[in-house]
């Protein structure tokens, strides 16, 4: 055996890992190690997702039939006692070993030592990797050391490939019951006849193809673009309707794109080079799409699909395919399909969408922008549902639990309609509190405010009771356009939004980009993204978009009233002194003229903790205060909560949180400062059982969970809730915590899992 470099096997994973579906990453794994370190057997053997078995999913030198098939218990065979003991066996002799169990499919009795290791991601057990040779002594030593080595290099990746599924099962039958997992999209729960969304002829197709007419290909490929723009426009127009405010900013986004002169260009340079067209516009779609795809800001990734989404339109134009009959049968549907874009969308009768099953994509799809603005329950990023399969089938789209249910069998049928019975009944109930204040049983009453920013959109939170916004995110207009919006777009922006409102006040915080807030048209790359150019520090470095951010917002604020400016990431003094004097001189700026802006309240978000412990000397510059508990949680906890590797430590009930929480809120008291809450964890139920009892009494959350969070208020009595902030003062985690809360919660009816279980589930869905 010979020692192999390390860094060739990570390299060759990354790249494998980057292509192909989990069966095949897996078996050029195997191949490529045993190839590596020149054993005879290489094995990789992954727990099922209820963590009850070990299957093998990947081996080069055992039998090929046996993959997906040869399964053992946790703590069956030597390799079932690795997983067990989660330690490394390295034998001269398996089989005469008394834990060794033989199992017949994997015709591996030719072989005798036996070197596993197990393999661990984020403290959790994935499976066991497996050497073997046909020598009677054991392995030696460097190669014991050596796949210890690869097996924690490989965790990450097998971690995920385990998670997407699709290494073992077999595919499902059809009619039968199964759950897959997805991403979250937009929640609700909705139930309906599977409807394929698919394009006629997949851009994935496509080969390379010469032609003899360029000029002709080019005129195809124009007339196609132009017929996708007309395609667009009148799906904008069809859903305007029920579109809130700016939503059709979404398709706006679409047609940037597909007027972009990149892409013209990008076709025409391949035409030119003697491409047809659909091969040339295969070719700059997959450049372009990669070009998002390497982006690391996730905004920016997620672009990939519309890009896709493009491409695959143009190229049923250009092929003259109409799309499928759009006679859709009169009941409700599922739409299901790879990446169904909102033009896609557009084309089906709202009210027959119950819900939508996209297999790739992510939480920042605009597919499940659009799902969250239009109330459909939506899942993103369904790997291992193929929807083609199961054309017709009943379908759930779970989104609040991010799944989708296909053929649930009877009994969980009408389980799941008696749920959307409820929540439906429970949002018409739920209806009749919007004009209800938020108020204890003995009488502490809660401003809800709510959290916007994506557009214009006023709809949402008024309709569900907002009381105002207690945070704008200037940012995501600025993340949605394809250049710095001039001072006058913004206006009209801003405009809209206060109009909205008035006279309900509007917090309309500043730019605050950096971290994982990226603008596509202005790159800041830098190691520690969260610890750099972010929020206001970007904003006075950058200070002529600072001050036309607040020219736009003071001009708009003139025929309204009730701007209210929010300064993101404050962390020392003088930035709050040089804010408040770019707002000075631009009120005066603007008197001067002829514009009668007025001077509005200023308030700065507690995120960084020096803003915390600096706030008696910040309070002479501020009228308020707003908590941003996310950033607040991850800059206290030392946890970034975008890396999966440590954001199982990420948790806004941490008791060091809390202990921050409840000095803020003593020193906002003592200081006659406002101060309002506008974090995630203000539609947390639990987090707001404790906050409530430390005396906050102005939240800002999501326009949907609003409603829910009222409802919750009125059912508790603060009284009760102080002494059960007394007792979480000796918790020392925030298990403990979620621990103590959870009896409370279950009492008022909000106990956590919902969901219907039947004995069947366990039966059928397992595997
Ligand atoms: C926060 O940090 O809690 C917050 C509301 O700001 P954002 O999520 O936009 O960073
Ligand atoms: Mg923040």
């Amino acid at each position: 055996m010979q020692q192999p470099s390390l860094s060739a096997l990570t390299s060759i994973v990354e790249q494998i890992a980057r292509t192909g579906d989990p069966r095949t990453v897996m078996s050029n794994i195997v191949q490529r190690l045993r190839d590596l370190m020149k054993v005879d057997v290489c094995s990789l053997y992954l727990c099922t997702p209820d963590f009850q078995h070990l299957i093998l999913a990947a081996t080069e030198g055992l039998s090929p039939q046996s993959v997906g098939k040869a399964k053992l218990k946790l703590d069956e065979g030597l390799v079932g006692h690795i997983a067990a003991s989660l330690s490394t066996l390295n034998l001269g002799d398996a089989p005469a070993d008394d834990r060794f169990v033989f199992i017949p499919e994997t015709h591996e009795m030719p072989y005798h030592r036996f070197l596993g290791v197990p393999l661990l991601h984020l403290r959790k057990l994935i499976g066991v990797l497996v050497i073997q040779g046909r020598e009677r002594e054991p392995f030696p030593q460097e190669a014991e050391a050596f796949l210890i080595t690869v097996a924690s290099q490989l965790a990450g990746t097998l971690s995920q490939l385990q998670s997407k599924g699709g290494w073992y099962e077999k595919r499902t039958a059809r009619g039968s019951y199964r759950r897959f997992p997805g991403l979250k999209g937009a929640p609700g729960l909705g139930m309906g006849k599977l409807w394929l969304v698919r394009p006629h002829l997949s851009l994935e197709q496509v080969r390379a193809a010469c032609t003899s007419a360029p000029d002709a290909e080019k005129k195809a490929i124009s007339e196609a673009i132009a017929a996708v723009s007309d395609e667009l426009e009148s799906g904008s127009g069809h859903l305007g309707q029920h579109l809130p405010g700016d939503l059709h900013a979404l398709f706006s986004v679409y047609q940037m794109m597909l007027q972009s002169p990149e892409l013209s260009q990008q076709i025409q340079t391949h035409i030119d080079a003697g491409d047809n067209a659909p091969w040339a516009l295969k070719q700059t779609i997959t450049d372009m799409a990669e070009q998002f795809r390497q982006a690391d800001d996730p905004y920016l990734k997620a672009r990939a699909e519309d890009i896709c989404n493009i491409g695959q339109r143009i190229l049923n134009q250009l092929l003259s395919r109409e799309r499928p009959s759009m006679e859709t049968p009169d009941e409700a549907l599922i739409l299901a399909g790879e990446l169904i874009s909102i033009a896609d969308l557009a084309e089906y009768p709202l009210h027959q969408i119950h819900g939508i099953i996209c297999t790739q994509g992510s939480t920042l799809s605009h597919t499940a922008i659009l799902a969250n603005a239009l109330g459909i329950p939506a899942v993103m990023g369904v790997e291992q549902f193929e929807p083609e399969h199961h054309k017709g089938a009943t379908l759930i789209a779970d989104g609040h639990r991010a799944e989708c249910v296909l053929n649930p069998p009877a009994a969980l049928l009408a389980e799941y309609r008696r749920m959307i019975d409820d929540e439906q009944r429970f949002m018409q109930g739920l209806e009749r509190l919007r004009d209800q204040p938020a108020v204890t049983t003995d009488g502490f009453t809660v401003s809800l405010l709510t959290n916007t920013g994506l557009l214009a959109d006023a709809t949402p939170g008024l309709q569900r009771g907002a009381e105002g916004v207690g945070l704008y995110r200037s940012e995501i207009p600025f993340m949605i356009h394809d250049s710095f919006p001039t001072e006058q777009e913004q206006y009209k922006l801003y405009r809209k939004v206060l109009q909205a409102y008035a006279p309900r006040p509007v917090n309309m915080r500043t730019l605050d980009i950096g971290g994982d807030k990226q603008l596509p048209y202005f790159d800041i790359s830098e190691t520690n993204p969260y610890l750099g150019w972010r929020g206001i520090r970007f904003s006075l470095d950058n200070a002529q978009l600072l001050i036309s951010q607040i020219r736009a917002m003071l001009r708009a604020d003139m025929d309204n009233g009730n701007l209210r400016l929010l300064v993101p990431m404050i962390s020392r003094v003088d930035e709050i002194q040089s804010f408040r004097r770019y707002v000075e001189k631009a009120v005066e700026a603007l008197n001067r003229e002829g514009q009668a802006v007025r001077m509005p309240k200023i308030g700065m978000m507690i995120e960084v903790p020096s803003a915390m412990l600096l706030l008696p000397r910040l309070a002479p510059y501020i009228d308020f205060v707003s908590i941003g508990s996310n950033d607040l949680t991850q800059y206290l906890l030392a946890v970034d909560r975008n890396n999966p590797r440590v954001s199982s430590l990420f948790d806004h009930l941490h008791p060091a949180v809390l202990v921050a929480l409840e000095q803020i809120q003593q020193q906002c008291d003592t200081l006659g400062l406002p101060v309002s809450l506008c974090g995630e964890m203000a539609s947390d139920p639990a987090a707001v059982l404790l906050l409530i009892a430390m005396g906050y009494n102005c939240l800002s959350l999501s326009a949907y969970n609003i409603p829910r969070v009222k409802l919750l208020i009125r059912s508790l009595s603060r009284q009760a809730l102080m002494s059960l902030l007394e007792q979480t003062r000796q918790c020392s985690s925030e298990a403990e915590v979620r621990a103590l809360l959870a009896p409370v919660l279950e009492q008022v009816g909000w106990g956590k899992d919902k969901r219907p279980h039947l004995p069947e589930e366990d039966a059928n869905g397992a595997q």
